[in-house]
This record gives structure tokens, C-alpha cells and sequence, in this order.
């Protein structure tokens, strides 16, 4: 179910296999929320609406 693509930069191996430290604390954080959360937290998100709005701002500029 979470992420099993995920290979960890530390042993190699499948994130999802949990062989070392990294891993294990890697899919204890996904079982807390949930591996897309991960990838778009809050941060991430305020960064899309900013990076959006200033297209936004670009675009409906007059020539
Ligand atoms: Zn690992």
C-alpha cells in the first residue's frame, strides 16, 4: 500500500522492506500520514498557490 517503489538512499533496498534505521523510520512516517503528504506538506503547497498567483498576476497583466 505505501510507496513500495521507494528505495532507500541508505542500504539500497526497498523502503518498503524496512532493512535499516532509515527505512524503518521512513514508513513509520508514512503510516502517519500518508506517503503524498509527505511529497506536498504544507510548505509545498504554499509554494504552488505563490508560484500560481504570480502567473496569475503575469498573465492578466495588460500589454
Ligand atoms: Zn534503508
Amino acid at each position: 500500500m505505501a510507496a513500495d517503489w521507494l528505495v532507500c538512499a541508505n542500504c539500497a533496498g526497498r523502503v518498503s522492506e524496512g532493512r535499516c534505521a532509515t527505512c524503518r523510520a521512513q514508513l513509520a512516517r508514512q503510516r502517519e500520514r500518508g506517503p503524498w503528504e509527505a511529497l506536498t506538506g504544507p510548505a509545498g503547497l504554499l509554494a504552488l498557490v505563490l508560484a500560481l498567483a504570480a502567473i496569475a498576476l503575469v498573465v492578466a497583466r495588460p500589454a
